[in-house]
């Protein structure tokens, strides 16, 4: 079975050169798709809308009407730095819907797994609020579609973008039904994502935070995948992994105090790959969140990619090595493994 992608086609017209979250993005990761030659072989799943049951699903009926009402102008702000165009309520449906539609095709069996190429992106997009460069959450509207009209019972969401995704978590803080794991470097916006923080009521202990000092890069990453990441979705069980897959944890990245390297950024997805295979039956699906250094991000999507094809070719990062030492993170795992309901005991 091969690899699905989708391309939002809807995403150009929400632009704002002089923002970092910008519509060259997701052209620069199109334009390396298609010098690539690996597009031929990919299943290329047709883009589509939300409906408006899918947003309302996990998002209020205020906060829909307002990124609506804010499309009808030439460009407004949602907060100081979340812009919508008069193509925007187009492009954020298509977003949502795209990662929806790759979703469904992987979990119909019709892929084996597949990325969702789409932004605006979406992690930050609280239930009440679209804010930092979000507008609505497009990877909790996949999963809680997955739940609702797939007959998944359960949801791992892995967010290695280097901002906590901290609408995803508030989405599904109380909610056994997902697992949400976020990797992110603290202090960064929007300043959530403490370890402590666990989730709450029925989703106690489906929440896992590793907010990470600057700095932390392959080395740090791989730890943490191999000691907490990885054990806690064996724990879980889930019958659908969806990965934010944000780039801007890259050491170019100008957002983002981490130093993951492209071959980082291939080597984690490969680690989720062979979690999905084991649990569930492969089914995995990335959806693009952020990462801001244009050569960066499409050199990490295209690794990710080629990784999600199966192809075990050598990854080199084309914009050479971090060349940092990194910190430590053995104690945030000890702690983790110490104190986190699904990993201790
Ligand atoms: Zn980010």
């Amino acid at each position: 079975m091969r690899t699905a992608i989708a391309i939002n086609p809807r995403h150009a017209a929400h632009d704002e050169p002089r923002h970092v979250e910008q519509a060259a993005r997701l052209h620069a990761i199109t334009a390396a798709l298609n010098a690539s030659g690996l597009r031929a072989s990919l299943l290329e799943i047709p883009a589509r809308p939300a409906t408006e049951d899918q947003l309302l699903a996990v998002h209020s009926p205020s906060m829909i009407e307002l990124v609506r009402w804010s499309a009808n102008r030439p460009h407004s702000w949602i907060d100081h730095d979340t812009y919508t165009t008069s193509a925007s309520w187009d492009a954020a449906l298509m977003a949502a819907g795209t990662a929806v539609a790759v979703v469904e095709a992987v979990v119909g069996g019709s892929a084996r797994n597949g990325f969702a190429l789409v932004r605006p992106p979406g992690h930050h997009a609280t239930p009440t609020e679209s804010m930092g460069f979000c507008l609505f959450n497009n990877v909790a509207v996949a999963a809680r579609y997955a739940i609702d009209h797939l007959s998944i019972g359960r949801v791992a969401i892995v967010d290695f973008d280097v901002h906590h995704g901290n609408g995803t978590q508030d989405i599904f803080y109380t909610d056994d039904r997902v697992f949400f794991c976020s990797t992110h470097a603290s202090p960064l916006y929007p300043g959530t994502g403490a370890e402590r923080d666990i989730g709450s009521g029925k989703g106690h202990g489906t929440t896992l935070n590793l907010p990470l000092p600057h700095g932390v890069g392959d080395a740090g990453f791989a730890r943490l995948f191999d000691d907490v990441v990885i054990p806690a979705i064996r724990r879980y069980r889930p019958d659908l992994i969806l990965v934010s897959a944000g780039y801007d944890g890259h050491w170019a990245d100008p957002l983002g105090p981490l130093t993951l390297s492209v071959a980082g950024y291939a080597a984690l997805t490969r680690r989720l790959m062979e979690a999905a295979e084991e649990v569930c039956r492969g089914r995995m699906v990335l959806v693009l969140e952020g990462g801001y250094h244009l050569r960066a991000l499409a050199a990490s999507a295209m690794a990710c990619l080629e990784v999600l094809t199966n192809k075990n070719s050598i990854v080199v990062d084309p914009l050479g090595p971090a060349g940092e030492s990194e910190p430590d993170v053995s104690a945030l795992i000890a702690r983790m493994r110490q104190n986190h309901p699904l990993l201790a005991g």
